[in-house]
């Protein structure tokens, strides 16, 4: 079912009209439904039901920490790259021995912070950051748990700043290197080898990349337990993708996919991570816009709204389609028209949408674009000095604001006029 739709002609959220959230909160705003983040962690986690797994989700789809706390009330361990994001799961109440940290630049800060937590595992990015990472144990007198993420030289399909997995990407560890770091790191005292770790990338509209990247990882695992290494965990990243309307292509159903692990990793005897992101966040959230003004261009109509690409950065960054319709419906005879739909913002790609049709609008009319949940709030700015989009909760009849619109006194709050000696 969904948790947008229309009840009596006007666009909902749950049982709150979206209407009622602009009035009160204002626009732009992304809304969050709860009960499709929580659909979403349960229809992915059952589809591994009875395997030894964690669900760990990538915080950085969406880290608002009403939404860490919403999933970690479900059971969801956090994946995090960074130790802003190792505070918020902790903050959200998601233990340490379920949180796994990725990314390739991480800080000795970071580390230190992360083995204070005591996290499931680091997920290894190169020599360099293992022997720092070793550095940074020793000192502390404990072991780091680590998995070497390791980059599989598979095509993941996609956007190309969103493929992670062939070998000229900057991620993971080259595949004919991976033994050879294994060996380097089980010298290491400060170091405990734990498991293997590939993510191939996101939005992969399909299962062949997965198969591809198992396979590979499941001949490693076995030739590093025949050199002596105890590999007890495989973390398979994230990147299920969703549907987002347009012509882009339907996703694989996590069921499938579900089915896809358990039939290539049977009898592996690991535990298995997860780090969907897009896959639980994405459809639970809608960015809420006004339209400010019709503007009449020499040969199309330019729909100028209230949100940027400040706020939802997908379509500048990734030619990312939206759905979009308007909160209220119209009337079923009302001919649709073409319409650029665009921010304020001084650049061209500032638009979100070329020649959409839509029922007419006019200057004061309410719109969403779906599928905004995920790397939307999470990758807002306050490009253009604007105020950092808020971001709204529903739970059934109710809202929460859990992120307030800054005022201008808080957004410069930060900033200094030096005070140079004369
Ligand atoms: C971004 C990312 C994810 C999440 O990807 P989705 O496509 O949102 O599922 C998981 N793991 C790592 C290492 C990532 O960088």
């Amino acid at each position: 079912m969904r948790h947008f739709d229309y009840q009596s002609g006007d666009l909902h959220a749950e049982q709150v009209p979206l209407s009622r959230i602009a009035a009160e909160v204002g626009t732009p705003v992304y809304v969050y439904s709860s009960a499709t983040l929580e659909r979403h962690y349960r229809v992915f986690a059952d589809s591994f039901e009875g395997l030894d797994t964690l669900v760990a989700y990538s915080v950085k789809a969406n880290s608002n920490i009403a939404v860490l706390q919403t999933l970690a009330q479900l059971g969801a361990g956090a994946d995090v790259v960074s130790g802003g994001e190792l505070a918020r799961a902790l903050i959200a109440g998601i233990p340490g021995e379920r949180i796994v940290f990725s990314g390739v630049g991480k800080t000795r800060a970071e580390m230190s912070a992360a083995l204070d937590a005591n996290i499931h595992v680091f997920n290894v990015e190169s020599l360099p950051e293992l022997h720092a990472l070793n550095a940074v144990a020793l000192s502390k007198g404990v072991q780091a748990p680590v998995a070497f993420r390791v980059n599989p030289d598979v095509s993941a399909g996609g956007h190309e700043k969103i493929s992670t997995g062939k070998k000229e990407n900057k991620f993971g560890i080259g595949w004919s290197r991976a033994e050879a770091a294994y060996a380097e790191a089980a010298a290491l005292p400060g170091i405990e080898i734990v498991g293997v770790d590939v993510h191939i990338g996101s939005q992969i509209d399909a299962l062949a990349p997965f198969e591809a990247a198992i396979r590979k990882v499941v001949g490693l695992i076995g030739r590093l337990r025949d050199q002596g290494h105890r590999i007890h965990l495989f973390d398979i990243g994230g990147g299920l993708g969703i549907p987002y309307g347009g012509n882009s292509r339907t996703p694989p159903l996590p069921a499938d996919y579900g089915a896809l692990v358990r039939r290539l990793t049977r009898d592996l005897d690991v535990q298995m991570v997860f780090e969907p992101g897009r896959m639980i966040a994405g459809n639970s959230g809608v960015l809420l816009s006004e339209v400010l003004y019709v503007k009449e261009g020499e040969d199309r109509h330019f729909l100028i709204i209230d949100a940027a690409m400040n706020d939802l950065l997908r379509p500048a960054l990734y030619d990312a389609w939206h759905d979009v319709e308007p909160v209220h419906a119209p009337s079923p005879d009302a001919a649709s028209q073409a319409y650029d739909i665009v921010g304020p913002i001084c650049e061209s790609g500032d638009t979100f949408a070329k020649a959409r049709d839509l029922p007419p609008l006019s200057a004061g009319d309410l719109i969403v674009f779906h599928s905004a949940g995920a790397y939307g709030a999470a990758q807002s700015s306050q490009y253009n000095t604007r105020p950092l989009v808020p971001e709204v909760m529903v739970r059934g009849d109710a809202y929460r604001v859990i992120r307030e619109r800054p005022t201008i006194a808080d957004m410069l709050k930060t900033e200094r006029l030096p005070d140079w000696p004369d």
